[in-house]
């Protein structure tokens, strides 16, 4: 038996009507990943959304919503439409192959079912998808300090925005800006300017730890941080506390006037519920920015409040 490859921590979807079928399959796969298994197209669906698997086993006939359909509806959410559909079907011919393929699978496999091959399709495809979810993670990823880089920050604060306009809450969002960093760079050089923007990087991130929340680089020396379900003091009081954390890192900055490095925070909050809310809320905390700036700069300034 073939042990390479095998990723125990990959969650497995098989979704079949005929319990000896998943016994079966359940077991010719059962050290390539977690498997869990639904009876019914309906319940496979509902599975898929909680459990977000890796790869899943669609048996092709069965009673009520067969298994086109359970693939076609799969492959319409969006946060299921990377996760791989194998087609387990007693059925041959082009014509079933080409329905499977136009659903959204990516393979079949023909009844009766070989061991062997059973796990060399889902060997397969379990690794194109850690390797299609390595890429995609990294893409979202900023090369030098590692947090989420701006295209990231892009599709998350859309997202977070059409949530908030739904419900409607209040959504705030901060934008930090590192305080006289051109001087930093001509003073200590550029390797050391990278250096500081992963210290300040790393602060960001970690007190950006409630879930929702989000910290992006978002330009060469700007961040922007996501706070959902929040008012406008709780903002305010976030991005005091983030410019309180970056002076007492105290890393030394001889050409700014406090010393050490230091950084300005705009900060806005509210309903997003505008058409345009997105761009009014990031020139909003913009303005903010600059009015921190125009106060002498290692301070945070709230949109809206002179
Ligand atoms: P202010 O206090 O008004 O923000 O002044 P500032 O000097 O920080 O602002 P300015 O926009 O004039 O300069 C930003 C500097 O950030 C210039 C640029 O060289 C530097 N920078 C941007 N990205 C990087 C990077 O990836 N690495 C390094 N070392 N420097 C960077
Ligand atoms: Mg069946
Ligand atoms: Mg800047
Ligand atoms: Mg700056």
């Amino acid at each position: 038996m073939d042990y390479s490859d095998v990723q125990p921590e990959a969650r497995i979807l098989i979704i079949d009507d005929s319990s000896t079928s998943i016994r079966l399959v359940s077991h010719f796969v059962r050290d390539m990943g977690t498997v869990h298994f639904a009876t019914s197209g309906e319940m496979g669906l509902k599975m898929a959304l909680d459990l977000q698997p890796d790869l899943i086993l669609l048996d092709m006939e069965m009673p009520g919503m067969d298994g086109l359909d359970t693939c076609r509806r799969l492959k319409k959410q969006r946060v299921l439409e990377n996760v791989p559909v194998i087609f387990i079907t007693a059925h041959s011919g082009v014509d079933y192959e080409v329905a499977g393929f136009a659903a959204g699978a990516v393979d079949f496999i023909g009844k009766p079912l070989t061991e062997m091959i059973v796990r060399a399709r889902v060997r397969t495809h379990l690794t194109l998808k850690r390797q299609g979810d390595l890429l995609r993670e990294q893409a979202m990823r900023d090369g030098l300090t590692g947090i989420h880089n701006r295209r990231a920050f892009d599709e998350r604060f859309l997202l977070e925005c059409r949530r908030h306009r739904r419900n409607p809450e209040s959504l705030g969002l901060a934008l930090i800006d590192i305080d006289n960093f051109k001087a930093y760079n001509d003073l200590y050089g550029h390797q050391a300017g990278d250096a500081c923007l992963r210290e300040v990087a790393q602060v960001i991130d970690a007190n950006v730890r409630r879930p929702g929340e989000f910290a992006a680089r978002y330009g060469g020396e700007e961040f922007a941080v996501i706070l959902p379900h929040c008012a406008g003091d709780e903002v305010q009081r976030f991005g005091a506390f983030l410019v309180s954390q970056i002076r007492v890192l105290a890393l030394p900055h001889e050409a700014s006037a406090a010393g050490v490095v230091t950084i300005s925070v705009g900060v806005i909050a509210g309903k997003p519920v505008a058409e345009d809310a997105e761009q009014q809320f990031l020139s909003s905390a913009d303005a903010a920015l600059y009015r921190a700036k125009a106060a002498g700069r290692n301070c945070v300034r709230l949109a809206g409040r002179e």
